[in-house]
């Protein structure tokens, strides 16, 4: 099978494919912004949680330490320091989130603390590092200040810081309250149903210092809040948010309050963060989620996409390549169509030219080509119908391909074939041909009808005769005609062949103006009664003598002239010259008892072309035919291959009296049955037979026959060629009318003729 590249095909195959990838990816990109936006909807709630539950942390506490601090100032100046200290002990102990409650003086100095504070330990918070700036802050301020998240020595606990200012009438500062809120308490501000356990939130201040981080280890505390955010990170992030979302830290604290980014953490693993500023408390939330985490979401729908994707691709490779195999299938038999002849499935002569070089190249340029023609298969065409023809040429393919095994059989058209050989000697040759005709004319059965069919075979030899297809076709073409011509089974090629071709060439060209130039003239050989020995009749012979060619004998040019067509334009001449002559000659003669006949060849192309008896009968009537009979010779081989138009045409002429007489009896195949059907006048032996009845014991047999059908059909019989008084004895004694021959006369020209028939008999 040939493979053919269905470019368009697979063309397509791949550019869906590409659509389908372009489609998945377009897909997870979409599904990606998804999860993205789902991780910002989620972080944002989260980080807006975060604030407004430390607002209301701080809210909360603002109010109460604001009533506790008044509260203690009233009872530090009353000097009732035990109820004080208890108040001050019992607000700790009902607030869990208090570590601890302290009331310092404006200048920092501690007043009052809940007893679990170590006094030792306790410091002046305006001397403090990590509260002076705080405490400043709530001197100034009204409201609650938070300060940085610190670890409290006193109390041994890591803290974040509230301080509020206790104000008189006047709006002096008389106190400042105090409370550290447990850092583990800020965690369940949000607890863990609020917040997904994946997230991480860190809330940094406005000064950068860390407040609160939800991931840390205790040991990790001092790291983390005692230092604030590095600026190598706040220029990062500053650049990042720059690059992914075109704003920097202060677009987000002065108006933009959010902001999300792609952020690398310390280990410079990716987070998903969400960045929002509060401007009431000035702090940022930043709520975190690993990429990994969130590329995980991605897994399951890429997996299966995958899947649908593969099964998808390998589903649509399946469906293409078996389209593709159709296409190649419908392409193999269209070129199996193109290349083989529909009737007999055998290759037919295009398949051959493409094979040929192969071949030619395969047996290194030795081998032989034979053309192969059957015979009389138009007859048997004609007679039963194409049906059968068409059986029948299967029929002979299937004996060829038997016969022939390992060659290259062709079929050419029609009744004819080509076969390619490996390279064999002439004697092995003939004998592989001899075998295979023998096979070929075995009996042929289609229903009741029974059929033999035989083949000339021409034979052309590569590379003696030539290298090139066209020319070793022509010469085994040329030589299957000699066959034929011969009447022979097989004909090789001979340089012979293409002088006799040439000499045809040069036949049909000086043929074209023979007529114009007056060359043709005819002959009249006559006929002898058998008994009475009077000359019965004449036939009319044509004779050329070309100008440039010479005395051309009519069976060379004959054929020529039937195969270009000029018969009709020679036979017209041959009819009317004939004619005038032989009233000319039947004039000048003395009168007979019976009209002289004068017999006419007509080949048989002449007798089937259209209008031929209309034609011969108004040429007649041109003469005044009254002492003459008129008659026309037919091949007997050649009319049985149209029988049915013969036998109309014969029917015709026998109506307005013209004779019909069948020439070269012998050659051909008519049987009893056929001759008894058609009008027939007169029956003439073939020459071939006559000349050898003497030495040929088949010839003379077959002579014999000839002549007792022509008893059985009441018809006379002619035996032409009659060369010695032997022969014209031995004839006679069988029973044969009429004699024409060399031993009685030679065709002689009119007035030669006359002089002949004036002569007084012996
Ligand atoms: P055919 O019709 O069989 O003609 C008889 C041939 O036998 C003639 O040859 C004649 O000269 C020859 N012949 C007669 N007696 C003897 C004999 O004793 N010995 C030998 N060896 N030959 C003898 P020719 O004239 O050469 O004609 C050859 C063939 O050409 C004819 O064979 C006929 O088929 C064809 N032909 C001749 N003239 C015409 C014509 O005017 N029209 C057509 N269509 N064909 C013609
Ligand atoms: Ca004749
Ligand atoms: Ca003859």
């Amino acid at each position: 099978m040939n493979t053919y590249n269905n470019q368009a095909l697979w063309r397509t195959y791949l550019f869906i494919v590409g659509f389908s990838f372009l489609a998945a990816t377009t897909f997870l990109y979409l599904k990606w912004v998804d999860i993205k936006r789902d991780a910002n909807t989620e972080q944002t709630y989260a980080n807006n949680l975060v604030t407004n539950s430390m607002e209301s942390l701080l809210r909360k506490n603002e109010t109460m330490l604001n009533v506790l601090g008044k509260r203690l100032v009233e009872l530090t100046e009353l000097g009732d320091m035990k109820l004080a200290q208890l108040m001050a002990d019992e607000a700790r102990d009902t607030n869990s989130e208090f570590a601890a409650v302290s009331l310092a003086g404006a200048a920092g100095e501690l007043i009052l603390n809940s007893s679990n504070i170590n006094r030792q330990l306790a410091v002046n918070l305006l001397a403090e590092e990590n509260t002076r700036a705080t405490f400043e802050q709530a001197l100034t301020s009204d409201r609650l200040v938070m300060g940085r998240t610190y670890f409290m020595k006193a109390i041994q606990e890591w803290v974040i810081p509230i301080l509020l200012s206790i104000k008189n009438e006047r709006g002096e500062v008389n106190a400042v309250m105090g409370a550290a809120i447990r850092l583990g308490s800020v965690h369940s501000l949000w607890s863990s149903d609020s917040l997904p356990a994946h997230l991480k939130l860190i809330v940094v201040r406005k000064d950068l210092y860390r407040q609160y981080v939800s991931f840390l280890k205790e040991e990790q505390y001092s790291e983390w809040y005692d230092n604030a955010v590095s600026e190598r990170l706040t220029t990062l992030v500053d650049d990042l948010l720059n690059k992914q979302a075109g704003l920097s830290l202060k677009d987000i604290r002065t108006g933009q309050k959010s902001a999300q980014i792609m952020l690398p953490n310390k280990e410079g693993v990716l987070h998903f963060s969400i960045i929002t500023y509060d401007t009431v408390y000035e702090h940022y939330t930043i709520t975190s989620t690993l990429v990994k985490t969130l590329l995980a979401e991605m897994i399951s729908p890429s997996f299966w996409l995958l899947v649908v994707l593969t099964v998808f691709n390998i589903g649509l490779f399946l469906i293409f390549r078996f389209n593709g195999r159709l296409q190649n299938e419908a392409k193999d038999s269209l070129a199996f169509q193109v290349e083989h002849d529909s009737l007999t499935a055998l290759p037919n002569r295009r398949f051959l030219s493409r094979e040929f070089s192969i071949w030619s190249e395969k047996y290194q340029g030795r081998f032989s080509v034979l053309f192969i023609d059957l015979s009389n298969f138009k007859a048997c065409n004609d007679l039963y119908g194409h049906s059968t023809g068409d059986r029948i040429l299967r029929e002979v393919a299937v004996r060829i391909t038997k016969s022939f095994s390992g060659c290259l059989c062709i079929r050419q058209g029609g009744d004819e074939f080509i076969i390619l050989g490996p390279e064999k000697d002439k004697e092995a040759l003939t004998n592989d041909c001899n075998e295979f005709l023998t096979q070929l004319n075995k009996t042929i059965t289609l229903g009741h009808l029974e059929f033999s069919v035989n083949a000339n075979i021409g034979i052309a030899l590569s590379p003696k005769d030539g290298d090139s297809l066209d020319e070793l076709l022509r010469k085994a073409d040329m030589a299957m005609y000699e066959a034929k011509r011969k009447q022979e089974d097989i004909a090789f090629y001979s340089e012979n062949l293409e002088q006799k071709a040439k000499q045809v060439a040069d036949i049909e060209k000086e043929l074209r103006h023979a007529l114009k130039r007056n060359e043709f003239s005819m002959v009249y050989q006559p006929q002898i009664d058998a008994i009475s020995n009077e000359v019965l009749g004449l036939e009319a012979l044509i004779r050329w003598n070309s100008e440039v060619l010479g005395f051309v004998p009519p069976d060379q040019f004959i054929s020529v002239a039937e195969a270009n067509g000029s018969i009709h334009a020679i036979g017209q001449f041959v009819i009317e010259t004939a004619m005038s002559e032989c009233i000319e000659i039947s004039r000048k003669t003395a009168p007979r008892a019976i009209k002289l006949r004068l017999s006419v060849n007509v080949s048989v192309r002449q007798l089937l072309s259209d209008g031929f008896i209309e034609n011969l009968i108004v040429t007649l009537e041109k003469y005044d035919r009254q002492g003459i009979t008129f008659m026309i010779e037919v091949t007997e081989s050649l009319l049985i291959e149209d029988l049915d138009r013969a036998k109309n045409i014969l029917f015709h002429a026998k109506k307005v009296g013209i004779y019909v007489s069948l020439d070269d009896f012998g050659t051909g195949y008519s049987s009893l049955s056929v001759l008894s059907k058609l009008p027939i006048n007169e029956l003439k032996i073939d020459r071939s037979f006559v000349n050898d009845i003497l030495v040929n014991k088949q010839d003379w047999l077959l002579a014999k026959s000839i002549i007792n059908l022509s008893k059985s059909l009441a018809i006379p019989v002619v035996a032409e060629g009659v060369e010695t008084k032997d022969q014209a004895d031995m004839l006679a004694a069988h029973g044969c009318d009429i004699f024409q021959g060399y031993y009685f006369a030679r065709p002689m020209k009119k007035d030669d003729i006359i002089e002949f028939l004036n002569k007084p008999k012996i």
